[in-house]
């Protein structure tokens, strides 16, 4: 069995114990053994930035720019290899993780770009013959903490700008989906950065994740997952008066119109909903169905969902994937078994299947007549599972979007104008979409939420610099 270390310093290192990547389509494919890290390995890897910081963030911007889009490209000339190892390990269905895979490298190739846009302000200063120029320059060592969900993309849209404006980086991926993150540090260890610059730390989020939070070494820290866990690392953010940025839960709505096209609204609600076994921070968890369309919305989205075809992540025609792990089953199934137990409540689907695989396979569960406050309706499922509520009119519906601690993203579908530009209003979100799936966003625009969905400055696009850089002010009397 191959085993697979860490990157530090520029050197591939090895562990004293691994953990095997196993393929949730099926229990029998073991990827590799990847290197549980010890706080040692840790030390080691944020002294390494530390040291590579100096010379990398007085490399030109050009520079930078050339390696990130040499990632971009050898990401590019590789999705097809990269895309089925990510769907090995995570699940998501090969045209899904081919998605993910273009969208990582189109993220590095954005960043290029970026890396020489790094624009400054210039004004006078009320002192005459003084002027005053803001610059931006980088922060130091990032430590960079992410979830399983997206295995690549999500370390790329951190790692990316990080690198672009002369941040060197410490990425600690999810224990679940090691060998994405290995595959793009191959490929940034094969774009010629100098080592220290970029290092890889595989292991337990309890062991090197909470020391990377809390390590002396590092200036600022991104993390993505949950909410918990965030906390946790905001809390050693302030101790240390740190910039800290956190991606957290959603819980987030889909209002369906009664003067929404109902096949528009279907396919929405089916995408948010499930795709990607709706293990997506921005799925459509809570469809908000209005009175006068709820009873033909629901028949229709009830018979797609029941149709969607469940199976092996790499399987032709598959659409939807397995949950990525047996204790994330348990919890899906856990949220299910708690509606089918409530009474007035409703549970289409939400069966566990057997194929012809051992996977962790569960038919799409839609569930009605659940009240809002109810768990399932309330909490992150992070699976496969919809809850169906139904609005008395369309303010009624607007209250029940807004009515959570999470702020990620809403949507509406809806044929009105008015409608659709009065909850782009309304809606208490970072993010509103009109007629599209709550999930899928584009990598070169903000992206983030509000109230407990997220924490500082937007992550993507040219805003991501709000967190990457921090700000000086200079005065200069010629
Ligand atoms: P998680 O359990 O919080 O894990 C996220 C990362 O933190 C993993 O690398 C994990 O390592 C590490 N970790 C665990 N305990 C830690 C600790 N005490 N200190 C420091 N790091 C620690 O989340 P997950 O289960 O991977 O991902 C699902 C969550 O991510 C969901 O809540 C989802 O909404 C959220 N998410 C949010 C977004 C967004 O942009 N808003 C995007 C995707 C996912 P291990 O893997 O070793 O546990
Ligand atoms: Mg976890």
């Amino acid at each position: 069995m191959a085993e697979f270390g860490s990157f530090i310093a520029g050197e591939w290192t090895t562990a004293a114990e691994y953990r095997e990547n196993i393929n949730p389509s099926d229990r029998s494919d073991v990827i590799g053994r990847f290197a549980l890290a010890g706080p040692a390995d840790l030390d080691r890897a944020v002294e390494a930035a530390r040291g590579a910081f100096a010379t990398w963030s007085g490399t030109s911007p050009a520079h930078r720019a050339d390696l990130l889009e040499r990632v971009a490209s050898r990401i590019l000339a590789d999705v097809e290899a990269l895309a089925e190892l990510l769907a090995r390990e995570e699940g998501k269905t090969r045209a899904e993780a081919r998605g993910e895979v273009i969208r990582a490298a189109h993220i590095f190739r954005f960043f290029a770009g970026e890396a020489l846009r790094l624009t400054g302000e210039q004004q006078a200063s009320v002192r005459p013959g003084v002027t005053v120029t803001v610059h931006r320059e980088p922060l130091g060592v990032i430590g960079v903490i992410t979830p399983w969900n997206f295995p690549i993309a999500i370390p790329a849209w951190k790692c990316a700008p990080a690198l672009a404006y002369g941040n060197t980086v410490v990425l600690k991926p999810a224990a679940l989906v090691p060998a994405s993150a290995h595959a793009l540090a191959r490929i940034i260890e094969d774009s010629g950065f100098p080592p220290g610059v970029f290092n890889l730390v595989t292991g337990s989020g309890s062991v090197i994740g909470g020391a990377l939070a809390a390590h002396e070494g590092i200036d600022a820290i991104t993390f993505t997952g949950s909410e918990e866990v965030g906390i946790g690392i905001a809390r050693e953010g302030a101790a240390a008066l740190r910039p800290v940025q956190l991606e957290l839960g959603g819980k987030n709505a889909l209002i369906v119109a009664d003067d929404a096209d109902l096949d528009i609204a279907v396919s929405c609600a089916i995408d948010g909903a499930f795709f990607a076994t709706g293990q997506r921070c921005t799925a459509s968890s809570r469809i908000i169905v209005m009175e006068a369309i709820h009873d033909r919305f629901t028949a229709a989205f009830r018979e797609r969902a029941l149709a969607l075809r469940v199976g092996h992540a790499l399987q032709e025609g598959t659409e939807i994937g397995p949950v990525v792990d047996e204790a994330q089953l348990r919890s899906d199934v856990a949220y299910i078994e708690g509606a089918k137990d409530t009474p007035g409540a409703v549970v289409h689907g939400g069966e566990l299947l057997e194929l012809s695989t051992r996977g962790n396979f569960l038919r799409p569960a839609v569930v009605e007549g659940l009240d809002a406050t109810a768990p399932l309706n309330r909490e992150e499922v992070f699976g496969p599972v919809a809850g169906v509520l139904r609005a008395d009119d369309y303010d009624h519906a607007v209250h029940l979007a807004n009515d959570t601690p999470y702020g990620l993203v809403a949507g509406i579908c809806t044929t009105s104008l008015a409608r659709a530009a009065d909850f782009q209003r309304r809606s208490d979100t970072g993010m509103v979409m009109v007629n599209l799936p709550t999930a899928g966003v584009d990598p070169h625009v903000p992206f983030g939420g509000r109230k407990r969905s997220s924490h500082g400055p937007k992550e993507q696009g040219t805003h991501a610099r709000e967190f990457f850089t921090q700000l000086k002010t200079a005065y200069v009397r010629p």
